[in-house]
């Protein structure tokens, strides 16, 4: 299915829809989530925390958005977090340089290539301004970091281009207080800003996103000694090296035949892939592909990107960057302070390897891999747990003491469950305005409903139904959220 039809289901069911939309001035790039695209955020976020967070026995933060500029020179983003642009001469619109030349050539055109570069292949391709055809300036860095003025001082600060920067800050006071050891994981969830030049494609590219990072910091002497290794050394994944795509390569091989540089990496692709195949994702159009030396970002030593093929091409939805101990050197340089902890009886600077995932288009990614058009309907095929709407319960007529049978159910179902009460249209209508949210059961009430208190329960996925004591409703709806089948034959 196409990015079109899931950006329209978007729109017209309640999940996404642009920032200050009734504004003329409103800004590209800003996008608010409605009540179901909410839902599934805070859902799939869930998943997160359990299947990733919660497993690995990793330490969930929330810091702040604005961050003190230090911060960033230490880190090297006001340095080195910039972007290629020129501006047409002609017209005055701006645009990423590195992304005009792809265009124009068809070829992966790095982002890091330096400017001289740049100008010297506009001019051999003859490069005009995409819009009005002018011709185009020198190209220069622009930096993508969001710049605040705190106080009556007007502190220079910024809004965090990652959210990990707090990660690595708040490193050696959590070490401390929070008694850890190495290897350890330490996770946020939260919103990061980057002032890109031309947003496009709706949400796959935002200014202002939700990020899952994840910072795994060890001892780089014992990157290799790492027992959870084992519980997944059997889990396959697909690597795509140089252009050459391995599919189910085991955890183990990726490690022995060094296409990863150790263990500790292995494990955490193996991880992340088992936690995309929980949210629903076909991983048979998934590979993690190793960065070339100029398309890597500036602090990373080895870097793959977890990409999934969509309507759209391949989409980038976790960035996995082994940083090295660069971060925490950097932090300590800057700052003064000692930030080596005690692992066993010697102390050491962590290396960190990162799993930064983007949360926007990690859902834009589920809905449109888990969506279909079926003859009689459209359908969203999310695991139970993500969808916006568990259950709906649908009156089969609105007389005869239907509706009052109906609201009895409801009423005590609405503060445990998301439930939707639906009285309006014909009860085929209204399963397939549920089906097409994702909304795994639906509940039916009809006249037998009155003679013996059974429902009708329908499944999304097969359309069968079958007859449950209304008794039953809440360990039914626990099942079916656990991801039991109640419909095989
Ligand atoms: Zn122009």
């Amino acid at each position: 299915m196409g990015y079109d039809e899931i950006m329209k289901l978007f729109l017209e069911r309640g999940f996404l829809m642009p920032s200050c939309e009734i504004y003329s001035d409103a800004l590209a790039g800003f996008w608010d989530y409605g009540p179901h695209g909410n839902t599934v955020k805070n859902r799939y976020v869930d998943l997160w925390r359990r299947e990733l967070v919660r497993r690995d026995g990793m330490n969930e933060i929330d810091g702040s958005q604005v961050m003190s500029k230090k911060v960033f020179v230490a880190s090297g983003h006001l340095e080195s977090f910039v972007d290629p642009i020129v501006r047409c001469e002609k017209c005055g619109a701006t645009h990423r340089a590195d992304r005009l030349l792809q265009e124009a050539t068809g070829k992966l055109v790095p982002e890091r290539l330096p400017v001289e570069q740049l100008d010297q292949m506009i001019l051999e391709t003859g490069l005009k301004c995409p819009s009005c055809k002018g011709p185009l300036g020198k190209a220069r860095r622009f930096n993508l970091m969001f710049r605040l003025g705190v106080g009556a001082a007007d502190d220079d600060s910024y809004l965090r281009p990652e959210t990990c920067q707090s990660i690595f800050v708040d490193f050696p006071r959590l070490f401390k207080v929070m008694r850890l050891k190495l290897p350890i994981g330490i996770a946020q969830f939260g919103k990061s800003f980057r002032n890109e030049i031309a947003p496009r494609q709706g949400v796959m590219r935002l200014r202002e996103f939700y990020q899952a990072e994840i910072e795994v910091f060890f001892n780089p002497e014992k990157a290799n000694n790492l027992d959870k290794y084992e519980e997944l050394r059997d889990q396959t994944i697909n690597l795509d090296l140089d252009g050459t795509l391995l599919q189910g390569v085991k955890c183990s091989e990726a490690f022995e035949s060094k296409h990863v540089p150790n263990k500790l990496v292995a494990y955490y692709l193996a991880l992340l892939h088992q936690f995309y195949d929980k949210a629903g994702l076909d991983m048979k159009r998934s590979r993690f592909r190793r960065l070339g030396g100029q398309e890597k970002a500036f602090y990373a030593e080895e870097a793959f990107d977890f990409e999934v093929e969509t309507s759209l091409g391949w989409v980038e939805l976790v960035a996995c960057n082994y940083r090295t101990g660069y971060d925490l050197a950097a932090h300590a340089k800057v700052s003064g302070q000692d930030i080596s902890v005690l692992d066993g009886d010697k102390k050491v600077v962590p290396h960190v390897f990162e799993l930064s995932m983007g949360i926007d288009r990690s859902i834009y990614c589920i809905m449109e891999h888990a969506y279909a058009q079926e003859p009689e309907r459209s359908v969203v095929k999310l695991r139970p747990d993500l969808a916006p709407i568990t259950v709906g319960i649908l009156p089969l007529v609105n007389k005869d003491g239907i509706p009052e049978f109906s609201k009895k159910i409801y009423n005590p179902l609405k503060t445990r469950y998301d439930v939707f009460y639906d009285e309006s249209g014909s009860v085929g209508r209204r399963y397939r305005r549920l089906d097409e949210i994702g909304c795994p059961a639906c509940i039916t009430v009809d006249y037998q409903t009155l003679q013996d208190q059974t429902v009708t329960l329908r499944d999304r996925d097969s359309m069968k139904q079958i007859r449950i004591k209304s008794d039953q409703i809440e360990t039914t709806l626990d099942k079916i959220l656990r991801g039991e089948d109640l419909f095989k034959q």
